[in-house]
C-alpha cells in the first residue's frame, strides 16, 4: 500500500510533535510512531526543561550558554548552543500558551528548580569568582515530559494531524541524494506500507536499550540512527552516551536529578556525602558525567552500601510536604519498585544508561548532513535525541534535552515549511519496499530459530555495561568489538517462533535487535579511536582531556570494508576550553 503526504514525521515524542504543530496548517503531514504517540519516551521525562527565565533568582541567557558549553566538555558547537539557549524562553512561553500546566511560583509565574551543572557566578570567600547552583529548570512536579507531550499531542489532534500509530519504520527511500519517503509495517496487520513524501523528518529518540541498566523505555532502540546509517548517512559522536547518576538499583528506572535539585544527598556506606571530595562547590549538583564517575568510584573502591554496587540517595531531610508536592512520582516509584519510602529512608541507586549525545548529524536547521564537510541530503531532517546538532557535545546537562527536542523540533518544522515552498514530489524508485518485504518474509519463513534473540540481546547489553560503560579502556573496548562481531554473525540465524501477522511484537523486537547491534558497533569503534577523557567518554588508559588532538567531532561512515571514521572541527565562538572544575 502506498500513502502520499507532503511530510512524513517519524516519531511522536517532543521533537516530532513540536515539528508537527509547526507544520500542521501549512502542509499535509503525517506522523508515524511505533508506539501510541503519548507513550513516546518524552512522556517519561521527570525533572524539567531549562530556560533562563529568572523567575526564582537572577539569571541570564549568557550564563546558560556558558554552562552548556562547559557541561559539554567543550565539544558542543557554540553557534548551535547559542541559538538553542537564545530561543529557550520563547519556546517555554509558547508551551505555556499551548496549555502546559507548569508548577508555579507564589506569584503565579513558572516555577524553576536547581539541576546539575546549571550555575551562576558569585564571588567566593577568597575574593575569586566561583559558581553555585541556580534555579533554571522549569517543571511540572516530576511529570514535566508527560505534560508537555500530552499538550503537544492535543495540539496535533486539534490541528487534525494524521497519525499512523504502531507503524514500525524499517527504511528510508533515498535516490540520487534525495529522500523520498519511508517504508514501514503496520504492527496491527503485519502489512508493509510505503510512504511517499517531499520531506521526511526523524524524531526517533535515543538508544539506551543497548545497556543492561538503563532508564530508557523499551522502545529506545535507536532504530532511526541505525536506519540512517544503513542508508549511507554518517553518525556523529556516537561514543558519547550519558549515564545518569541515579537509577533505582538493579532496575535502572530513573530518579530525577530534580531530587538532588530539591536538596537530596548522596551517601556511601559510611553515611558520607562523598561528593565533597569530587565537586566541593556544587556537590550533588555537579554535571552528570562527574557525579556518575564519583558514584562508580565509590562502588569500585568498596564504599557502596554493604560493599555492593549501589549508594544511597537520601531525601529524608527534605520533608514530606515538599516531597509530596514536587516529587510525587519518585515517591511512588521507590515504594513500588524497591519497597522504600523516601520520606523515611534513603533510596538505593546506581548509574543508569540514559541519554545519547551523538546521532544523525544535522545543520542548525535540522537538515541531515551527508559528510563532515556539511553536504546536505535533500528532503531529510532530524531533531531531538536521535540527532546531533551538536548542542550537548560530550555531556548533556539535565533539562537541556527536552529543550533541544522542542527548540529543534520547532526550528526543523519551520525549515521544512520553507523547503516545501519549492519542493516537488520526486519519483518513487520501483520496488521501493522490496528489501523490507524480503526481510519480513525471510523472518516469517524461517524454520526453527537456531539462535535466541533474547540471548543475543542479553549478551550485548550485559557486555556493553561492563566494556563500554562509565569507565572504558582499549582492551575492554576491543573485546566488545569482537563480541559484537560474533553476535552479528549469530543474529543472521535468528528466526521467528511467533508467525502470526497481528501485533507480532517478536518480529519488531528481532528487527530492533538488528539496530542495537548496528549502532553499538559504531559506539565502540568511536570509543576505541578516541584516546582521551571527555565528558561521558572516560578512558582509564588515557586519563586526560586532549584538546590538541581530540577537540573534534567523530563522523562514522558505513563502508564495504567496515566503519570508517573521519573528524570535524568543533565550532568555537566565545569560550576557549578550560579545565572543567565544579
Ligand atoms: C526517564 C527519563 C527521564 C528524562 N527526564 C528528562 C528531563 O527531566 N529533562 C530533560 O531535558 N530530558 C529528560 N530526559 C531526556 C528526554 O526525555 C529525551 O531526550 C527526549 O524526550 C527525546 O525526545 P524525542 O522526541 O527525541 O524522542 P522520544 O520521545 O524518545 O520519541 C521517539 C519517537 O520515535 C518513535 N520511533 C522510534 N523508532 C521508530 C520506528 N522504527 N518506527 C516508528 N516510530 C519510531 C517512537 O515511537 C517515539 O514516538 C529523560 C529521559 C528519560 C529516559
Amino acid at each position: 500500500m502506498i500513502h502520499k503526504h507532503d511530510v512524513i514525521i517519524v516519531g511522536a515524542g517532543l521533537a516530532g510533535l513540536r515539528a508537527a504543530v509547526e507544520l500542521a496548517d501549512k502542509a499535509d503531514i503525517a506522523v508515524l510512531s511505533k508506539v501510541f504517540p503519548t507513550r513516546s519516551h518524552s512522556g517519561a521525562a521527570q525533572g524539567g526543561i531549562a530556560a533562563a527565565l529568572g523567575n526564582e533568582e537572577e539569571d541570564h541567557i549568557e550564563w546558560h550558554i556558558f554552562d552548556t558549553v562547559k557541561g559539554s566538555d567543550y565539544l558542543g558547537d557554540q553557534d548551535a548552543i547559542e541559538m538553542m539557549i537564545n530561543e529557550a524562553p520563547e519556546v517555554i512561553y509558547e508551551l505555556e500558551h499551548m496549555g502546559v500546566p507548569f508548577s508555579r511560583t507564589r506569584d503565579g509565574r513558572i516555577a524553576q528548580r536547581q539541576f546539575g551543572g546549571h550555575t551562576r557566578p558569585i564571588i567566593g570567600p577568597d575574593g575569586k569568582e566561583t559558581r553555585v547552583a541556580i534555579q533554571r529548570a522549569c517543571y511540572a512536579a516530576d511529570r514535566t515530559g508527560h505534560v508537555i507531550l500530552h499538550t503537544l499531542y492535543e495540539q496535533c489532534v486539534k490541528h487534525k494531524v494524521h497519525f499512523y500509530s504502531e507503524f514500525y519504520v524499517m527504511s528510508l527511500i533515498i535516490k540520487d541524494d534525495i529522500c523520498r519517503g519511508v517504508v514501514a509495517f503496520d504492527l496491527k496487520t503485519g502489512e508493509v506500507h510505503t510512504f511517499h513524501a517531499k520531506a521526511v523528518m526523524f524524531g526517533t529518540g535515543g538508544y539506551g536499550r543497548a545497556w543492561k541498566i538503563t532508564s530508557n523505555a523499551y522502545s529506545n532502540t535507536g532504530d532511526g540512527v541505525a536506519i540512517a546509517f544503513r542508508a549511507g548517512i554518517p553518525l556523529e559522536d556516537m561514543e558519547f552516551v550519558q549515564f545518569h547518576p541515579t537509577g533505582l538499583w538493579k532496575l535502572g528506572i530513573l530518579v530525577t536529578e530534580g531530587a538532588r535539585g530539591e536538596g537530596g544527598y548522596l551517601r556511601n556506606r559510611y553515611g558520607e556525602r562523598f561528593m565533597q571530595k569530587y565537586a566541593p562547590t556544587v556537590m550533588e549538583l555537579a554535571p552528570r558525567d562527574l557525579v556518575t564517575r564519583s558514584i562508580t568510584t565509590e562502588i569500585l573502591e568498596g564504599r557502596g552500601i554493604d560493599g555492593k554496587d549501589y549508594v544511597h540517595l537520601d531525601l529524608t531531610h527534605v520533608g514530606e510536604a515538599t516531597l509530596k508536592e514536587r516529587l510525587p512520582e519518585i515517591i511512588g516509584f521507590a515504594k513500588t519498585y524497591v519497597g522504600v519510602d523516601p520520606v523515611k529512608a534513603p533510596i538505593p541507586i546506581q548509574p543508569t544508561a540514559h541519554y545519547s549525545m551523538g546521532g544523525i548529524p544535522t545543520s542548525l536547521y535540522g537538515e541531515v548532513l551527508l559528510d563532515e564537510k556539511g553536504k546536505i541530503l535533500t528532503g531529510f531532517y532530524a531533531a531531538g535525541e536521535c540527532a546531533c546538532v551538536s548542542v550537548h557535545g560530550a555531556n548533556r546537562l539535565g533539562t537541556n534535552s527536552l529543550l533541544d527536542a522542542v527548540v529543534h523540533g520547532r526550528r526543523t518544522g519551520k525549515q521544512i515549511a520553507k523547503f516545501l515552498q519549492t519542493a516537488e514530489f520526486s519519483d518513487l524508485p520501483v520496488n521501493a519496499d522490496e528489501d523490507v518485504k524480503k526481510r519480513i518474509d525471510e523472518l516469517f519463513n524461517s524454520t526453527d530459530s537456531k539462535e535466541s534473540y533474547h540471548k543475543i540481546k542479553d549478551t550485548l547489553r550485559e557486555n556493553m555495561m561492563v566494556k563500554a560503560g562509565v569507565f572504558r579502556n582499549e582492551k575492554d573496548l576491543k573485546e566488545m568489538k569482537d563480541i559484537i562481531l560474533d553476535l552479528r554473525h549469530r543474529y543472521k540465524n535468528v528466526g521467528l517462533r511467533d508467525k502470526s501477522k497481528n501485533f507480532n511484537t517478536e518480529l519488531m523486537e528481532v528487527l530492533e535487535l538488528g539496530n542495537l547491534l548496528e549502532f553499538s558497533d559504531v559506539i565502540v569503534e568511536g570509543a576505541i579511536a578516541r584516546q582521551e577523557c571527555r565528558g561521558a567518554h572516560w578512558r582509564t588508559d588515557f586519563p586526560k582531556r586532549d584538546d590538541q588532538n581530540w577537540m573534534k567531532h567523530t563522523f562514522a561512515f558505513r563502508t564495504e570494508k567496515g566503519i570508517e571514521l573521519r573528524y570535524k572541527p568543533v565550532t568555537v565562538t566565545k569560550y576557549q576550553p578550560q579545565e572543567r572544575k565544579y
